[in-house]
C-alpha cells in the first residue's frame, strides 16, 4: 500500500503529461520511502542544464549516477533526451528527474522517469509539466541492459524548455567563507604575511650562516601555493561540495591560480640555494596534471610527493630528510614547513587545539601556516 501510494505521488506529473516513457524501471529508493528520504543522495552533481545547450558527460561505470541542475518556473514543459549524437552506441540509460530543490538541499521527489523511451536504450522524456518554480535534477544512469563491465561511456544530455528554465547558476548563494579568501583585503593580506615571516625565516637562517649544505623547505600545494577557489565556487554554486571525481576533473583542467606570495617565496629559496619539496595529497593520477599547472605559474620545485598509500604525510617528510624521495635529490634538512592544514606539519593532527600555547610555538618560526577556511581537516572537529 505503502510503495503503492509512493509510486502514484512519484508519477503523477508524467502520467499525466508523458504518453512515451517506460514507467516503473529502477525506481530508486526514494519512491519506496514514500518520498521522504532523498534518493537523490548519491547522485554527482556536475552542472547546470539549459536549454539549447545539451551537456557532454561520461558514465565512468555501471553504478554512477550523474546529475546536472535546471531551474525552471511553474508551468514550464520541458523535454529531456539523452541524444543519439554525442552518445557511445549501444549505451543503456535512465532518466531521473529530481525536484525542486528544498531549504535543505535535497531533491527529494522523483518526479519523472525513463529507461528506453529514446533512441535505441537510451532515455526520454516529453511533456514534463513543472509544477513548482525551483531547481531540479536530471539523473542519468546505466540502464538494465548496459554490460556489467561499463566503463567511461559518453552521453549528451539535451533539454527542451517550453517556459522558462535558466542554465545559470548559482543554486544557493556563495557562503561567507568563500566571499572572504575571493574578496577580502584580509585573505591578502593574511597569505602575504605568511609568506613574508617565511621569507624572513630563511634569510635569517642564510645571514647567521646556519643553514646546512643541503636543506630544504617543504610546502603543501593546495590552499597553500595553488588557490582552487574556482573549483570551490563551482561546487557552492550548484549547491554542492567536494567529490573525488570533480576534483580529479578539476585538477586534469589545470587551472589552479597562485596564492599570493607562494611564487616569489619559493623563488627566493632556490636563489639561496635550497630545495623545494611539494607533498600533497593530490592522488598519483593527479600528479603529471599538477606537476603541469606548476610549471605554467612558474612555480619552482624539486621534489613532487603525491599520495600514494597514505594522505599521512609525515613518511614523505622523512623521505625529503633521508633522501629517499628521488635518487636524484640528495638527503636535505627540512628548515621550514608551509601548509594550510595542521596536518601539512609533521606529527601535528586536529589534537594540537587542545594543548597550551607553548605547542603552538613553531608557527611563525620553522612553520608557517595559511588561512583556509573553506575546507580542510577542521571540519570535521
Ligand atoms: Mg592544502
Amino acid at each position: 500500500m505503502r510503495l503503492a501510494l509512493a509510486l502514484s505521488v512519484a508519477f503523477a506529473p508524467l502520467l499525466s503529461a508523458c504518453d512515451n516513457a517506460h514507467h516503473g524501471d529502477a525506481l530508486p529508493a526514494a519512491a519506496d520511502q514514500g518520498g521522504k528520504a532523498d534518493g537523490a543522495v548519491g547522485v554527482e552533481i556536475l552542472g547546470m542544464l539549459g536549454p539549447q545547450a545539451p551537456v557532454d558527460a561520461t558514465l565512468p561505470n555501471k553504478t554512477a549516477r550523474l546529475g546536472h541542475v535546471v531551474w525552471a518556473t511553474a508551468g514550464s514543459t520541458i523535454d529531456l533526451e539523452v541524444t543519439r549524437t554525442g552518445s557511445a552506441a549501444k549505451l543503456d540509460t535512465v532518466l531521473h528527474v529530481w525536484g525542486p530543490r528544498d531549504g535543505q538541499g535535497r531533491y527529494a521527489e522523483l518526479i519523472a522517469s525513463d529507461d528506453d523511451a529514446g533512441y535505441g536504450a537510451l532515455s526520454k522524456l516529453g511533456g514534463l509539466t513543472i509544477e513548482q518554480d525551483g531547481f531540479y535534477l536530471v539523473e542519468v544512469t546505466a540502464g538494465g541492459k548496459a554490460p556489467a563491465d561499463l566503463t567511461n561511456k559518453a552521453f549528451r544530455l539535451a533539454l527542451h524548455c517550453d517556459g522558462n528554465c535558466i542554465a545559470s547558476g548559482p543554486v544557493v548563494p556563495a557562503g561567507l567563507e568563500l566571499r572572504w579568501v575571493e574578496r577580502s583585503a584580509e585573505y591578502r593580506a593574511l597569505a602575504l604575511s605568511s609568506y613574508a615571516a617565511a621569507t624572513a625565516r630563511i634569510e635569517q637562517l642564510a645571514a647567521d650562516g646556519a643553514l646546512p649544505q643541503h636543506w630544504a623547505v617543504v610546502t603543501d600545494l593546495d590552499e597553500t601555493v595553488l588557490s582552487n577557489l574556482q573549483y570551490q565556487r563551482e561546487r557552492a554554486e550548484l549547491g554542492t561540495e567536494y567529490s573525488s571525481s570533480t576534483w580529479t576533473a578539476w585538477v586534469a583542467r589545470r587551472e589552479a591560480t597562485l596564492v599570493p606570495g607562494a611564487k616569489a617565496f619559493l623563488d627566493r629559496v632556490h636563489a639561496l640555494g635550497g630545495t623545494i619539496a611539494a607533498v600533497t595529497n593530490r592522488k598519483t593520477i593527479e600528479c603529471a596534471d599538477t606537476e603541469a599547472n606548476l610549471q605554467a605559474l612558474a612555480v619552482p620545485f624539486d621534489l613532487l610527493l603525491c599520495r600514494t598509500g597514505t594522505s599521512d604525510k609525515n613518511p614523505r617528510f622523512d623521505a625529503v630528510q633521508d633522501g629517499s624521495a628521488d635518487p636524484q635529490v640528495p638527503a636535505a634538512e627540512v628548515v621550514l614547513y608551509v601548509g594550510d592544514n595542521i596536518q601539512d606539519f609533521p606529527q601535528l593532527s586536529q589534537d594540537l587545539r587542545h594543548e597550551g600555547d607553548e605547542a603552538f610555538a613553531d608557527f611563525g618560526g620553522r612553520f608557517v601556516l595559511l588561512p583556509n577556511p573553506m575546507y580542510g581537516s577542521w571540519t570535521s572537529n
